[in-house]
């Protein structure tokens, strides 16, 4: 399997990038390819503007979609989107690996998503979900934060950790056709021992041995819902 790793943390050696590091060494070991793009390392621009595009279809008006599509076809868009688009058509399963911010993702990694899963490749007009441009691939998410588990859940005062990640998990990522498998959490990260840093490692490691036993979450299919994607009578 070829697995390509996105890191959005600021601190090599934060438990997060220990996080990342551990699945580099337990996929590799296991006899996958992986890749990783390290974000800060990599100083990657999150701002979705007009420099992306080398030629545009509209001079006048931006209309920031269209010209992924156009620009796309052409082999005129940046070439650190380019290079990012060629690894996620590589992979077979993407990992997004980040600490909470804010109920979401950080910045870093929303530039990411905004700037390279472009239009007309990942998704267009009903090119979504169970019939998007990433069919047949997986994603993970793994995120480590500082609340603790009991915070997330139907009656607890965050509510469902799932319903946090619902623009991540089905707005990106189950839109444009991955498999969404369940997300790995690292909960309270900063705040325990050292040893129960090390427990979510190694059940990271466990996560990442069965992720083939893993059922990916449930999202809408396209044969359920007419031309106008309206749900069909049942
Ligand atoms: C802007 C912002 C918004 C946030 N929003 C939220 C939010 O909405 N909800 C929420 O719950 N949290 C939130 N947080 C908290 C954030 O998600 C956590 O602080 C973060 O995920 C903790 O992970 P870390 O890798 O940064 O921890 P670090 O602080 O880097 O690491 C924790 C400890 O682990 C140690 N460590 C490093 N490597 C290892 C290793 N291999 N083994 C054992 N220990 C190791 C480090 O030395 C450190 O002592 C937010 C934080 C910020 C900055």
């Amino acid at each position: 399997m070829k697995v390509l790793i996105v890191h959005a943390h600021n601190e090599p050696r934060s438990f997060n990038s220990a996080l990342k590091d551990c699945a580099v060494e337990q996929l590799s070991g296991a006899g996958h390819e992986v890749q990783v793009s390290d974000l800060h390392a990599m100083d990657w621009n999150p701002v979705a503007s007009a420099a992306d595009f080398g030629c545009r279809a509209n001079p006048d008006y931006l209309v920031y979609a269209l010209e992924q599509r156009h620009n796309y076809e052409a082999g005129t868009l940046a070439a650190d989107i380019a290079a990012e688009i060629a690894k996620v058509q590589w992979c077979d399963l993407l990992i997004l690996n980040f600490p909470l911010y804010w109920f979401s993702m950080p910045a870093i990694l929303k530039g990411w998503i905004d700037r390279v899963m472009i239009s007309g490749v990942f998704y267009g007009g009903k090119r979504i979900y169970d019939r998007g441009g990433m069919c047949g691939k997986r994603a993970l998410v793994a995120l480590t934060l500082g609340g603790r588990e009991h915070m997330f859940g139907p009656q607890a005062i965050h509510g469902e950790i799932h319903t946090l990640l619902r623009p991540l998990l089905q707005g990106s990522l189950g839109y444009c056709g991955f498999a969404v498998l369940p997300p790995f959490i690292g909960y309270h990260v900063p705040y325990v021992s050292t040893e129960a840093r090390g427990q979510i490692l190694a059940d990271y490691r466990r996560h990442l041995d069965t992720l083939d036993n893993l059922e990916p979450l449930r999202f809408p299919s396209l044969g359920d819902y007419d031309d106008r994607l309206m749900p069909l009578a049942r």
